[in-house]
This record gives structure tokens, C-alpha cells and sequence, in this order.
């Protein structure tokens, strides 16, 4: 599907109708001038109509979806009284809540790392393509200063750029026994130092993965907790009781389930539990997913789905820089050369996958058609879920009162247009 940037043609022209409307408005009943409408046309009322709304227990037709303010103000039966609303007729195409991804590192050759503006918007350009409306940028193992450069970064952009809602901090409080394709040599303890190095940005974190078993994890698990930020068990070989531990301080996530995670094992004569085995029974604990076939096969997907049903899960990307980028392109990964071969991320080695180069409509695609799990548990996945996990309370869902991030999806599960706030950021 072609890709298209945030400032679409669309976009603008929307903008100008927006405009306009206003101008007409004003001039007809006399108020104050307007102030010129934000390119995210804040201000637009509209109704989608003609759609089959996508509920987490269900898909229904007959119902029209009225945005004001950037916000949901109504759903309710079908109606022809429009008032000055604009009306969006779907065509029988699917309105789902936008996707939320809480684990992105890249795309189209940029990554988090770069903690510029310009690699942000690349990144959410690339992923809105894929129907996401709210993203965590998502650092690497790296020496803290680096990570607190990014946080200033996304603290300067993230108003002008609405897909980005903050930042999951992957690593360094990691386990060096399961880096996966992150850097060892940057791995360290959670030492309070360190902890508090990054509290200093806590307002644009908000989650953590951190590895249970470390020195000084468990306080700082409550140290995140305390700041709201939510944390995630991962890149962990911890045992049973260590992750046990670190739900009891608060952790209430495990981060791409299945990959760098530690499984039962034997401890003397005895097989322990991992922390694999931990979040599969553990009702509380929320799963990261990479549902790209790749990272986790179909089997192990449905295990996940009999074991968590479908609250339990959080689709993730974790795209990496090759996202979005040609077969046979070369890019750099926390400082490892890779390349992108058949839609996949690998090592240039071929030892070992590195990241993902996936959008969300295609986890949520690929878990519908291979997994056999219904089109609304899978939007539930991919929204809901997420919002939980993360307390965004106004976001992922249908309701009154929530943010019309909203994206229109096509029988076949495309991304066909994607709204944040209302306003239209992409169209196929
Ligand atoms: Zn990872
Ligand atoms: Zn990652």
C-alpha cells in the first residue's frame, strides 16, 4: 500500500472545508471572528455513518458515530438530521477505535535513537499507515545519557506530533543472559542513581521493561509504580519467585511474550517456573505479543489466547528501522548491521531476527487468519488493551467522552483512512 506522509493532500483540503465552514458559521449568526482551525481541525463536528462499528463484543451495524471537539460526543441509531455537522460516509467499511502500540523503535530507516523530530515523524507517519493513532517511541540499551536525550527530544515534540504518547524504556535494566539484539555492554543494574537519572523525564515515560532478578529491581519497580509509569517483565531470566516478587511491588506486564524471557527449568530436581509460565498464569499480568508469525509461531499464539483470553494480550510491533523499507535494504540497529529479507528484520549474519517490520493492521490480520481469533477480540488486542496497560483512559475505546481517534478498515482488514483527534492523518 502506498504510503503517504502526515500532511496528505486530504489533510489540507479537509482543513480548508474546515475553514470555510467556520467562516459561513460566523457569518451567519454574528459571533467572533474564528481563530483559524489547527490542521488537526480540532474544532470539526462530523458524523461517520454508514459504517459497521467494531465493539469489543461485537460488530454493529445501523449506528453513526458523532465527533466534536476531537472527542466522541455521541453514538447513536442511524439519523438524516446532520445539522452543520460534515457528514463521512463509509461505505459499509469497519470504524474501529484507533490501534495503540506500546512498543516502537522505528521505521522507514529511522529509529527512537535518533531523538530528532524528523526521525519521530517518520516513524508515526509510517505506523498511522497501519492504522496506529497512539505509539510509544521505545528506547534501546544505551548509556543513560543517550536515553534521556530521546525523553528531552519527545518532550519537545510530542505536541506536535500527536501519534506520540511517550516513551517505553527498554533496557538497560536488563538481563545479560537474554539481550536479544540489544547491546550488552550497556546493560547495568538498576542502581537508584541510574533510577533517578530517568525520573528525572519521568512525565514522557510511561512504561519500563525491566528484568526482575536484577539488583535493586524490586525498589525500583515501586520507585516506576509510584510514577505511574507501567512496568514490564522482559529481556528477563528470572525464576518463579522473582517474578513473583516483582507482581507483588506492582508489575503487572510481560514484554514480547515467548522472545528473551526465561521458561521452567530445573533447579536441582526440581522444574521451576519461568517467567514465561509466571504470565501465563497469572490473571493480572497483561502480554506483550508480536503476532508476526516470526517472533511467535501460530501454535504458541493460541496458547497464549487459551491461557490469557483475550483482555490479556496487547498486540505489539516492535518495528524496527527496516519497517517500511524495500527487500534487500541494509540499516543500522542499536549500532548492529541488518537487513530486511521477505518482510523480515534480521541480523546481516542471519543469526537472529531484530525487530520487527510489521504496522498493526497486519498483527491484527495475521491473528484473525491464523490464529482463528474473531476481528473484534483482535481490535480489542490491539486498543483496549493497550489503553489499559498504559492508563490512557481516554483512549481505545467506542465511547462518549472518548478521543476520536478512529480508522476505517476495509472487509479485508486494510487500513483505509486514520484519524487522530478527528483529524484525518492518512488515507490509502
Ligand atoms: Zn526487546
Ligand atoms: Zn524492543
Amino acid at each position: 500500500m502506498a504510503f503517504i506522509p502526515l500532511q496528505s493532500k486530504r489533510v489540507e483540503s479537509r482543513r480548508e472545508s474546515c475553514l470555510r465552514a467556520i467562516a459561513t458559521t460566523a457569518a451567519t449568526i454574528s459571533i467572533e471572528p474564528p481563530s483559524p482551525c489547527r490542521q488537526d481541525c480540532l474544532h470539526h463536528q462530523m458524523i461517520f455513518t454508514n459504517a459497521r462499528l467494531i465493539f469489543p463484543d461485537g460488530i454493529r451495524d445501523g449506528l453513526e458515530v458523532v465527533v466534536e471537539e476531537g472527542k466522541i460526543a455521541e453514538i447513536r441509531e442511524r439519523t438524516l438530521a446532520h445539522g452543520r455537522h460534515e457528514v463521512i460516509d463509509l461505505n459499509g467499511n469497519y470504524l474501529a477505535p484507533g490501534f495503540i502500540d506500546l512498543h516502537v523503535h522505528g521505521a522507514l530507516g529511522r529509529d527512537t535513537m535518533e531523538a530528532s523530530a524528523e526521525a519521530f515523524r517518520s516513524v508515526c507517519d509510517f505506523h498511522a499507515s497501519g492504522g496506529t493513532t497512539s505509539l510509544l517511541l521505545t528506547t534501546a540499551t544505551a548509556p543513560l545519557d543517550e536515553i534521556v536525550k530521546v525523553l528531552q527530544a519527545v518532550r519537545d515534540c510530542r505536541s506536535a506530533i500527536r501519534l506520540i504518547a511517550g516513551v517505553h524504556v527498554e533496557g538497560p535494566f536488563i538481563s545479560k543472559a537474554k539481550p536479544g539484539a540489544q547491546r550488552a555492554e550497556f546493560i547495568q543494574d538498576p542502581s537508584p542513581a541510574a533510577v533517578q537519572q530517568l525520573l528525572e523525564q519521568a512525565d514522557v515515560i510511561k512504561r519500563v521493561t525491566i528484568a526482575p532478578e536484577l539488583h535493586g529491581a524490586l525498589e525500583a519497580i515501586e520507585v516506576f509504580r509510584a510514577r505511574a509509569i507501567s512496568v514490564s517483565g522482559g529481556h528477563s531470566d528470572a525464576w518463579d519467585e522473582d517474578a513473583r516478587a516483582a507482581f507483588k511491588r506492582g508489575m503487572r506486564s510481560v514484554t514480547h511474550t515467548f522472545n528473551c524471557m526465561s521458561t521452567a527449568r530445573r533447579r536441582g530436581v526440581n522444574r521451576v517456573a519461568g517467567l514465561l509460565e509466571f504470565a501465563l498464569s497469572e490473571p493480572d499480568i497483561s502480554c506483550e505479543l508480536i503476532a508476526d508469525s516470526h517472533h511467535v509461531s501460530p501454535t504458541l499464539m493460541k496458547m497464549l489466547y487459551r491461557a490469557k483470553g483475550p483482555y490479556g494480550i496487547c498486540l505489539v510491533t516492535d518495528a524496527t528501522a527496516g519497517a517500511g523499507l524495500p527487500a534487500g535494504s541494509q540499516f543500522a540497529l542499536f549500532g548492529k548491521d541488518c537487513i530486511v529479507e521477505n518482510g523480515v528484520c534480521l541480523l546481516a549474519d542471519h543469526s537472529a531476527l531484530a525487530g520487527s517490520a510489521v504496522r498493526m493492521i497486519d498483527l491484527v490480520r495475521i491473528i484473525v487468519r491464523e490464529v482463528n481469533i474473531s476481528l473484534n477480540e483482535a481490535i480489542v488486542m490491539a486498543t483496549e488493551n493497550p489503553a489499559r496497560a498504559v492508563a490512557f483512559e481516554t483512549k481505545g475505546r467506542l465511547v462518549v467522552g472518548g478521543d476520536a481517534d478512529l480508522i476505517v478498515l476495509s472487509p479485508q482488514i486494510e487500513v483505509l483512512r486514520t484519524f487522530v483527534a478527528g483529524g484525518e492523518v492518512w488515507s490509502a
